[in-house]
Order: structure tokens, then sequence, then C-alpha cells
């Protein structure tokens, strides 16, 4: 089963996830792992720099570890919002 197939998500109106350059992204990280360690791609790269889709995050943390830059300010969503997971 898909990851975004167990969520129930409560959408948050508040910014949780930046990019803290976008310089290095274009001139430094090379392979864009974020695209890709990111199990319900929140991250992709367009027109030269990452679009974040933070209503996809199912708030696993990969974000804090995957960057080699640790370019990322990930946080969890504001208080009463973000996923819940059910348990089938
Ligand atoms: S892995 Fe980090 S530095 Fe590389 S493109 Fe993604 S956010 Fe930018």
């Amino acid at each position: 089963m898909a990851p975004m197939e167990l969520v129930q998500r409560i959408p948050a109106d508040q910014t949780f996830i930046g990019i803290i350059d976008p310089k290095i992204c274009l001139k430094k990280c090379i392979d864009k792992p974020c695209t890709y360690f990111c199990p319900t791609q929140v991250y992709r790269w367009q027109d030269n720099r990452i679009e974040i889709d933070q209503e996809r995050c199912i708030e696993c943390g990969a974000s804090i570890m995957g960057c080699p830059y640790h370019n990322i300010n990930w946080e969890y969503p504001p208080g009463g919002t973000g996923v819940m997971f059910q348990h089938t």
C-alpha cells in the first residue's frame, strides 16, 4: 500500500518545510537526493529550483537526515494540523 493511502491529513495554513539556500540546490547539489529519498515526493526539481508540496508530507523525518547539505528547514506542522495515521 502506498504511504499516502495510510494517512488522513489536516491541511496546515502555514509553511513548515522550506529550502534554506536555493543556490546550494542549484549549484552544489548534483544528484538532488531529496527528489527520491522522500517517500511521498514532497520535493520536485522544476525550473531550476526545488518545488515543495508540503501537503504530501507524512512527517517521517527523512528531510532532516537526507539532504547532504542540511539545506532543508523542516518542522512539524503547527498544532492540530498534519497527518493522522490510520491503523487498519
Ligand atoms: S538534497 Fe538538499 S541541497 Fe540537494 S536539492 Fe534537495 S534540498 Fe537542495
